[in-house]
């Protein structure tokens, strides 16, 4: 049995591990290791690949701090890395059935002086007349991002750093050896191996809470009950020559089925996703039935209804890890002031916007790494 060391293991190869890698590389020696064959195979890279402004979420939250620090970090990466995407921009489309929650928006936005300006029915009926819709709000910074090809660039910049990416190795346990050395065992295949570090980061998406409930930690007490939520897209071609992203007011539990832009391809449009409630992670459990089909159709219908001229086409699924909330669902980090375990982070519930946030989550934690 190897027994390896170093500094830092991060747990989970998706988008949120990687920029931790890439992060904590720069002057400390780590380890990532990922239970499934490649890197960003469920969560991260099956979403809608959006950057997001930070409108939605309350002023003090983790989301919303992390949401827009991330996008500028994202941004700036994306220039200085030449990763395909852009700033296209989102129109939000307010009616009266929602048409207090589009306001309550447009407030954050101004509170938090995210970039946006309402647009008048007569601008839209000059500019974008196939609209539907009784109030527009353009957001002028959010955009659309190539995420293959920014995970093989954190990848290439975490390796050049001396930092080592484990591939279909799942940390199975942990077990704290001294008050600031944990030993990690590591299975791959038919063998296992020991990686002994002296922090643990946990960014193992929808595996999170089975995962840390299963460790001898003891941790389940700092954990919150989540639940999982399946999201499915289509795809269409650019019919309307669509150049922002075009979205509804969001419902409780989802942002609501929108258009958005493939970053890499201005002709196809994705359009989704919806939310279902599932009970494991499966995701050849999906449901692309023509009731799906006609589901779709009649949401988006609400603001273009030109949408029914078109034939869209069943594309990939996503799914949300939710946490259990009758207020709202943040970002959980949990950390020592919490579980008493030195240099020891669990992220759990990181759904949207993690894509846009992952560089500043990255740093937030590495800020916290003391290894004395
Ligand atoms: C439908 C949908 C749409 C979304 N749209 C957007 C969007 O437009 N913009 C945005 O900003 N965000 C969006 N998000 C959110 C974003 O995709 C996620 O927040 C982000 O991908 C989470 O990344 P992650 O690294 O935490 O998790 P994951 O990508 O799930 O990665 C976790 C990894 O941990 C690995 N793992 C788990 N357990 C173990 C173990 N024991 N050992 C080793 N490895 C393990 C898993 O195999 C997995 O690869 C969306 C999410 C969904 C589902």
């Amino acid at each position: 049995m190897d027994i390896i060391e170093t500094d830092v293991l991060v747990v989970g190869g998706g988008i949120v591990g990687l920029a931790l890698l890439k992060e904590v590389s720069k002057d400390k020696n780590c380890i990532l290791v990922e239970k499934n064959h490649s890197l960003i195979e469920e969560t991260s890279s099956r979403n809608s690949g959006v950057i997001h402004s930070g409108i939605y979420y309350p002023e003090d939250s983790y989301k919303s701090k992390f949401c827009i620090e991330g996008k500028k970090l994202l941004y700036k990466f994306c220039e200085k890395y030449d990763i395909s995407h852009k700033k296209t921009g989102k129109l939000l489309i307010g009616n009266k059935d929602n048409i207090q929650k589009f306001f309550s928006l447009v407030e954050n936005a101004s509170d938090m002086e995210i970039e946006h300006e309402l647009l008048s029915k007569q601008q839209i009926a000059s500019t974008l007349p196939f609209l539907e819709g009784q109030e527009f709000l353009n957001i002028k910074d959010s955009g659309v991002i190539d995420v293959h090809e920014f995970s093989s660039k954190l990848e290439l910049l975490s390796e050049r750093n001396g930092a080592y990416i484990s591939l279909q190795s799942s940390l199975v346990n942990v077990t704290q050896y001294s008050d600031t050395l944990y030993e990690s065992e590591i299975h791959t295949n038919n063998e296992y191996f020991i990686i002994k570090s002296k922090s643990i980061v946990f960014a193992a998406g929808l595996h999170t809470h089975a995962l840390i409930s299963s460790l001898n930690l003891r941790l389940n007490d700092h954990l919150k009950e989540n639940f999982f939520l399946m999201g499915h897209y289509y795809k269409t071609k650019n019919w309307l020559n669509l150049k922002k992203l075009i979205y509804p007011v969001p419902e409780k539990n989802s942002l609501g089925v929108h258009l958005t832009i493939a970053a890499n391809d201005p002709n196809t449009l994705i359009l989704g996703p919806d939310a279902i409630e599932v009970n494991s992670i499966n995701y050849q459990n999906n449901f692309f039935s023509e009731e799906l089909k006609e589901s779709f159709l009649s949401s988006i219908e609400k603001y273009i209804p030109s949408i029914r001229k078109v034939e869209i086409f069943p594309d990939y699924v996503g799914i949300r890890p939710k946490i259990h909330t009758t207020g709202f669902q943040d970002f959980q980090i949990i950390e020592q002031k919490a579980h008493n375990y030195k240099n020891l982070f669990i992220l759990q519930g990181i759904d949207s916007p993690g894509l846009t946030s992952c560089l500043a989550i990255a740093q937030y934690v590495n800020n916290k790494i003391d290894l004395g």
